[in-house]
């Protein structure tokens, strides 16, 4: 009966995951043809722990031109980075946006958008006051 319990519980947890993957795919597809961008621009791509990795090329050239100039972003379950060493370097932050995605689906870059304008509204650090950043930072 164990066994089949723990069959049960393998199931259960791949239907979840599934589920997980599906409502953050819109965004993970938004980050897949920036990915691709960057791969057909002499960047590379890789999966790591079932996130898809991608970095370099025209990413790199996109990333400096942002305004708080980011080593790597997060949308859905692919990570973007101006270098493998960035990406290296924020993996564990970048996580935590993976299960921001995972818990917040389509609904997180609004969200997180939403934080931010309150924040730059009241005065405050949009990027390092949002509670999403926070909770990345503090579980890094
Ligand atoms: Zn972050």
């Amino acid at each position: 009966m164990l066994a089949d319990y723990n069959g049960r519980f393998t199931m259960h947890s791949k239907i979840i995951q599934l589920l997980y993957i599906l409502w953050a795919l819109p965004w993970t597809l938004v980050g897949l043809g920036f990915g691709l961008l960057g791969l057909a621009t002499g960047g590379g791509m890789r999966v790591r722990g079932g996130i898809v990795e991608c970095h370099g090329g025209m990413l790199a050239w996109i990333f400096e031109r942002l305004p708080i100039e980011p080593m790597a972003m997060t949308l859905g379950h692919a990570v973007l980075g101006r270098s493998e060493i960035a990406l290296d370097i924020t993996r564990s932050h970048e996580r935590i946006h993976v299960h921001q995605y995972e818990r917040w689906g389509l609904l997180f870059v609004p969200a997180y958008l939403l934080c931010s304008l309150v924040l730059w509204m009241r005065g405050e650090d949009a990027y390092r006051q949002n509670p999403f950043e926070r909770e990345a930072f503090e579980n890094e």
